[in-house]
């Protein structure tokens, strides 16, 4: 299929290995899918677990040279793949929502987002500063230095194709690390174009290789590496628990962006119309499947009639279409496992005694398309209460007092994102520092930005993306003792 972009050279059908635009060794190809219509918009290769030692060991070899470069050199290059990808933000864009389906007004900001990263990269690769600490002996001093992990294997979802990629290869990069990539089978293109104008930006050959293919072969090839020395991975919790266990063999470094069950607190004090605008951008975002999501939206009984006829309101104004459809504020659903949750959550909620006052079904466009629901009189017994929704539900459930909703809140084995709403300065800071989160979103419903640590604790994961700290998660400490000083 040839797609509506302007610079063709960036719909690439191919995998990027040491530089090089290939092939599967057997030619073999999966298909990647329109989730509009599941027509096929292209076919990449299925690569195995020898295509994946040729990436890594190119990997490790450019990687040497890369972490003698000095920090402007990176900064350069760095620095031009972020204008390049400025450059070619459109393109970007509608590769994207071909092959993921989200509008392309969101697509369009997930590029600045991807961007962004690289920006912030480009910057930070001049800040890796170590210590020089004083000795604990006359003739002595110790000297902290950061050096690059080393080869870095990226696992990535298909929620955020772009994004998710950046955030891994802006630090690694900048750290003086190589990556290889591995983007979900759904949305692979956003990866390789990505791989393309890092290469017209001047970035070494090596130093960014994107396989596609099987995820278990390739997934196994890079946790068995003794050349790979890092993993980081954002995806489900599920795949994330295996791949730590995959990466013991070796003892890896790791950072996990696992899944979340953002709970999204508006108290009895709060600006309610704030709060429903908060909490429609926190919910419907990419139809529902980010990990940050507002999952569980707990209101103040005294307020709670007023909020849900609000939030009604404002969710039964959202258009769902196809994503070029220039009104859409929701896309469809990524494929048929997404949607048949979806229906599963819904249909849990009722019986345990939801009140569907908005959607509840498949949208009429038919497919993966599903309407904006919301579910009123939600109780903890339901499925929507503990188990990550990824689709446009949002449950409302009422509280009474402050005590007991953190201790809902925080009833959960996830701790990524959470939101509240207040305008009690003194209740700001309580709440704040005990939500067992990584991210609190306090009168607000959008938390990204590359300039703030983004990650989670408990089973949402380890390790931070984006801000002062995302690097560190690329360096290794090391000590020098220097001994000798003293004549
Ligand atoms: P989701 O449920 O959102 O698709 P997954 O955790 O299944 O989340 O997928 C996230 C990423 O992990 C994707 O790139 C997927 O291909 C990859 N993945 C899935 N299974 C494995 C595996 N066994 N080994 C390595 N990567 C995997």
């Amino acid at each position: 299929m040839k797609l509506e972009i302007k610079n063709q050279s960036l719909f690439i059908e191919k995998a990027y290995i040491n530089g090089q635009w290939v092939d599967a060794d057997d030619s073999s190809t999966l298909d990647v899918l329109n989730p509009v219509n599941q027509e096929i918009i292209g076919r990449v290769p299925n690569c195995g677990a020898t295509e994946t030692n040729v990436a890594i060991n190119a990997a490790a070899e450019a990687q040497k040279k890369w972490q003698k470069s000095h920090a402007k050199e990176k900064a350069s290059i760095l620095r031009d793949f972020y204008n390049l990808i400025c450059s070619n933000q459109d393109d970007l864009a509608r590769i994207l929502t071909y092959e993921q389906g989200k509008p392309l007004a969101e697509a369009i900001g997930e590029i600045a987002y991807s961007a962004s990263f690289i920006e912030w990269f480009s910057e930070e690769t001049k800040r890796i500063y170590g210590d020089v600490i004083p000795g604990h002996m006359h003739d002595r001093r110790t000297i902290v230095i950061k050096q690059p992990v080393g080869v870095v294997a990226a696992i990535t979802p298909w929620n955020f194709p772009s994004a998710m990629l950046a955030r891994k290869v802006g630090p690694a990069l900048a750290a003086g690390c190589s990556l290889v990539c591995k983007p979900a089978k759904q949305t692979p293109f956003s990866a390789l174009a990505f791989a393309y104008l890092a290469e017209e930006a001047g970035l070494p050959k090596g130093l960014l290789n994107v396989l596609t293919g099987n995820a278990q072969t390739i997934g196994k090839a890079l946790t068995d590496s003794t050349l790979v020395r890092k993993l980081t991975f954002t995806g489900s919790t599920e795949i994330g628990k295996m791949l730590l266990k995959e990466c013991a063999k070796t003892v890896k470094r790791v950072s996990m962006e696992l899944g979340g069950h953002a709970p999204f607190i508006v108290f009895e004090d709060a600006d309610i119309e704030a709060a429903i605008a908060g909490a429609i951008a926190a919910k419907y975002r990419n139809t529902g499947q980010t990990c940050v999501c507002a999952n569980r939206i707990y209101v103040h009984q005294d307020i709670y009639e007023q909020f849900s006829e609000g939030f009604v309101k404002e969710a039964r104004k959202l258009q769902t279409s196809q994503g070029f459809d220039p009104l859409a504020d929701q896309g469809p659903l990524i494929d048929e496992a997404a949607l048949a949750k979806v229906e599963e959550h819904v249909a849990d909620a009722k019986n345990h005694g939801g009140q569907v006052v908005l959607g509840g079904q498949p949208h009429e466009l038919g497919g993966l398309f599903y309407e904006p629901t919301v579910i009123k009189n939600a109780n903890d017994e339901m499925l929507v209460s503990y188990e990550e929704t990824f689709g446009p539900v949002a449950p409302l459930f009422s509280f009474s007092t402050e005590e007991e909703v953190i201790e809902r809140a925080n009833n959960t084995p996830f701790g990524l994102a959470s939101y509240f709403y207040t305008s009690d300065l003194a209740k700001s800071w309580r709440v704040s520092e005990q939500l067992e989160y990584g991210i609190v979103g306090l009168n607000t419903g959008i938390i990204s930005t590359e300039m703030a640590p983004f990650g989670g604790v408990k089973e949402s994961g380890m390790g931070r993306e984006g801000s002062k700290y995302g690097i560190d998660d690329y360096l290794e400490i090391k000590y020098i003792s220097l001994a000798g000083i003293e004549e």
